[in-house]
């Protein structure tokens, strides 16, 4: 079958029954594209699953959990009148292996994927069954039967290189509309990987690129990628337009509604994404595209990651030698820690990092040859779009946007493709500084 588009609906997409109903709207609508459906979880299941994971660890109760993600997913077929043993499948496979984590007190990476992958083969079967009820002619399929083979790194997975050949053999043999699983792959062996968080989008992106799309796009709960993140800026209103590289940078510093790597299989493969909102599918959304029109650019949104640290990294005796950069970047690839920022003086360079990340082993390999401090509580705020390139007077109006709240940046970073001017500040103080930037950008004139 030849797909034209991709749909990929998010977990509130698929989160009730009315969000499914609606779901099996647009792609009626759409079916003489051909869609290849992705799916994610119903919302909230992950995190359910992955608590449902260290409860067993703990020694804790874990059937609760379980009969709690049976009754969510049970109620949706229901309200649906869809047979209510459409996931029985997979949650026996899900009481299993709650048991069996319990039973042996751990998990491993590999178990844990396993676990949260549940949530996404059980909505796939759910919108299929949906969409066949329509007359769709649709059929769940989970996304490694549908090609996307993985490395083995749990958690974090990446396609391997054959992946296209094989979506585009899986699709070719394939009749009627996938309803695939988002999120997930398996690798060589056999085990089940994930993506990482949000990784739908991703999935989304590397089917498209593998079909040969003409457009991949992501139905959400909002309206496009918005000028900033709604739940933090009520004014926040959808951006008609980003490039790529705009859209990358802010999935990279924190705008959750595209996972940060989605763009790369679209920009290899030159398909435009669009962001949607399944609540309102009428809007125009967000176009992502390769390249903007001239009166396309602007400053064009606000990401935030609220809780960073900055490593602080002081050359002892290696100072003034060649491979210091060299030696502290090896530490944090060595480690799988990724730096968002980095700042650099003579004798000390300062980068940031999540909260989340496990520092532990990183700062003791850089201890061994320089002096290391961890400042904990920071945020960084980057506002994005490629007229920064060329306009001093939005870097002025930033800057005077943190003097006029007498907020000092600990650190700024204006990245190498001038798409994005980072500022690292206290924590306490991001929730002001994004309610005055989105004013002084987007709301006065
Ligand atoms: P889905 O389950 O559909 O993938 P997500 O929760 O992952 O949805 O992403 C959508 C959410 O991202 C929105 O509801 C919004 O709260 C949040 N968000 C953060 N920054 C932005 C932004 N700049 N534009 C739009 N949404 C954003
Ligand atoms: N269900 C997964 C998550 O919650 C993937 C996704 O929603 O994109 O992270
Ligand atoms: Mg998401």
């Amino acid at each position: 079958m030849r797909h034209a588009i991709v749909q990929k609906f998010g977990g509130t997409s698929v989160g009730t029954a009315e969000a499914v109903r609606r779901v099996g709207a647009i792609v009626a609508s759409a079916r003489e594209r051909h869609p290849f459906v992705v799916v994610s979880a119903v919302g909230g299941i992950t995190n359910r699953l992955l608590a449902l994971g260290e409860a067993a660890v703990a020694g804790g109760d874990v059937r609760a959990h379980v009969s709690d993600i049976a009754e969510i997913h049970r109620r949706i077929l229901t309200d649906l009148v869809l047979p209510v043993d459409t996931c029985a499948l997979w949650l026996d496979e899900l009481d299993s292996l709650a048991r069996g984590i319990a039973l042996l007190g751990e998990r491993s990476p590999r178990t844990t994927d396993r676990l949260a992958s549940l949530g996404e083969r059980m909505s796939a079967r759910i919108v299929a069954a949906h969409l066949v009820s329509l007359g769709l002619g649709a059929y769940p399929i989970d996304a490694w039967d549908a090609g996307l083979e993985t490395d083995a790194r749990f958690g974090r997975a990446r396609p391997l290189p054959s992946v296209d050949l094989r979506i585009r053999t899986a699709a070719a043999l394939s009749e009627g509309i996938p309803v695939a699983t988002g999120f997930l792959g398996r690798e060589p062996d056999g085990a089940i990987t994930t993506l990482g968080r949000g990784g739908s989008d991703y999935s989304a992106a590397i089917f498209g690129a593998a079909l040969g799309v003409e457009e991949i796009q992501i139905w959400t709960d909002v309206s496009g990628v918005l000028t900033a993140d709604p739940r933090q800026v009520k004014s926040a209103r959808p951006v008609p337009v980003l490039s790529f590289a705009e859209a990358a940078e802010l999935a990279f510093f924190g705008a959750k509604v595209l996972h940060p790597a989605t763009m790369a299989p679209a920009v290899r493969a030159g398909i435009p994404i669009r962001v949607l909102n399944t609540w309102k599918p009428d809007e125009p959304g967000t176009r992502v595209v390769a390249v903007l029109g001239a009166h396309e650019r602007g400053v064009k949104s606000i990401a935030t990651k609220h809780r960073i640290a900055a490593v602080n990294v002081v050359a002892s005796e290696m100072m003034f030698q060649y491979g210091f950069l060299e030696r502290i970047a090896n530490a944090f690839a060595r480690h799988e820690v990724v730096v968002d920022v980095i700042a650099t003086s003579e004798v000390s360079v300062a980068l940031t990092v999540e909260s989340g990340a496990d520092l532990g082993p990183v700062v003791a390999e850089l201890g061994t040859f320089s002096d290391v401090s961890v400042v904990p509580d920071l945020a960084l705020v980057s506002v994005v779009g490629e007229a920064l390139r060329d306009g001093l007077a939005v870097q002025a109006r930033i800057f005077g946007t943190l003097a006029e709240l007498g907020v000092r940046a600990e650190m700024a970073s204006y990245g190498a493709t001038r798409n994005n001017l980072s500022l690292v500040i206290p924590a306490e103080r991001a929730a002001e500084v994004v309610e005055a930037l989105h004013e002084r950008l987007f709301t006065r004139g």
